[in-house]
């Protein structure tokens, strides 16, 4: 699972970080909000903890900004004792929730996995989109038309959510790259192609009218026509 943390406090940044390792989140840290904000609107993040105050974008326009871009990655606030009236604000401006500081590190986890099982709970852990259905937890591509199944390996799963949970936006080249073989990948660029074109043929083979279109310059986009 991969988590974005935007906090300027060093030592609290390095705290946090460590405790969610142990717990096998995948965490990216920035202390800069302007950052934060770019990063938070790839749409590449599972979940995302944002201080409140930090230096050029404080959470709440970091929250308002990436929900404005269509991104629905649950965002956890972090607030200050004396910010009572901000958690308000922090919920009015697109977080799921608050967590006030100083917190137990148990609290942060349990928040998180509250809300990280909320964000698959909503359609009972199924994704979907025109005639396709993605069963994230059987990791199976089905058809609503023709009723046909596929199952997905790792990568064709991580492509395909990664497009069902930003729907009807063109994501590029490197947001592919960075969410299907991570940061530290010495893939050749080719093999999007490649998997791209695994995607397509599995959806083919279902009968599905959905499909994955290469966007000129840009990247790829799901698309579906009747
Ligand atoms: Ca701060």
């Amino acid at each position: 699972m991969r988590l974005l943390l935007v906090e300027d406090e060093k030592n609290m940044a390095q705290a946090i970080r460590e405790l969610l390792r142990l717990e096998k989140y995948e965490v990216e840290w920035f202390a800069d909000g302007e950052e934060g904000a770019d990063q938070l609107c790839t749409g590449l993040f599972d979940i995302a903890v944002l201080d409140v105050m930090l230096p050029n974008k404080n959470g709440f326009e970091i929250a308002r900004q990436a929900r404005s871009c269509g991104i629905r990655t649950p965002i956890l606030m972090l607030t200050a004792r004396s910010e009572v009236e901000d958690r308000v604000s922090g919920l009015d401006c697109g977080a799921d929730d608050y967590l006030t500081k100083p917190f137990a590190a148990q609290e942060l986890l349990a928040r998180l996995r509250a809300l990280t099982r909320r964000s698959y709970d909503m359609d009972d852990g199924v994704l979907s989109f025109g005639d396709i259905r993605l069963d994230t937890k059987r990791m199976m591509l089905c058809c609503t038309k023709t009723g046909n199944e596929v199952r997905l390996s790792e990568k064709e799963y991580s492509a395909l959510e990664y497009f069902m949970s930003n729907k009807d936006r063109v994501l590029t080249r490197e947001q592919l790259f960075l969410k299907i073989w991570g940061y530290d990948s010495e893939v050749e660029d080719t093999n999007l192609e490649v998997y791209m074109s695994f995607v397509r043929k599995k959806l083919s083979f279902i009968g599905a009218k959905t499909t994955i279109k290469s966007v000129r310059g840009v990247g790829y986009e799901l698309r579906f026509t009747e």
